[in-house]
């Protein structure tokens, strides 16, 4: 957080770079990333790349999220429902808060073969791909809540407010 490229709003990605060794790469070392600092989500911007273009994917005991990778992506929310939930991210180390989002979206993208995608997503899938859409216009969760209130350090998460707290 505070470096410039994180509140630009990142290029689009032409058909005929996708499939570059460069780009190819950058997605493979984007996923190494986030696995290395048990993220969710990684977004072009946080690795300094203003382009749009975010992996993500999640396989734990509470949240599924099946890995992939989105380029150029489109957003439409799907009726008005929205929920609040807690939010973290690898640019805002330690951090937790929580943030509302539309419940149901349509996304349209391309896949790294630069294949068209269309698909609808719910609850955590859905935020997943919201809070990554954001990184590409600039957007931090934090611009996303409707009060501080919620602000939380990952200890005191942990300790309160987590699903597992109690266990602890
Ligand atoms: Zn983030």
């Amino acid at each position: 957080m505070g470096h410039p490229v994180l509140r630009t709003r990142a290029r689009s990605l032409e058909l005929d770079e996708i499939g570059t060794p460069r780009i190819q790469q950058l997605i493979d070392d984007m996923f190494e990333t986030m696995h290395d600092c048990q993220g969710i989500g990684l977004a072009g911007p946080q690795v300094h790349e203003s382009i749009r273009l975010f992996v993500a994917g999640l396989d734990d005991e509470e949240r599924t999220m099946p890995p992939v990778v989105m380029i150029n992506p489109e957003i439409t929310p799907i009726g008005s429902d929205v929920e609040e939930d807690w939010e973290g991210c690898l640019s805002i180390p330690d951090i937790r808060g929580r943030v509302l989002r539309a419940t149901d979206i349509k996304v349209r993208a391309l896949d790294r073969g630069g294949k068209p995608i269309s698909m609808t997503a719910d609850g955590f899938p859905a935020r997943v791909i919201q809070h990554e859409t954001d990184h590409l216009d600039g957007v931090l969760f934090f611009d996303r809540m409707t009060s501080f209130e919620s602000l939380t350090f990952l200890e005191e998460y942990s300790r309160y407010w987590s699903k597992n707290a109690e266990d602890q």
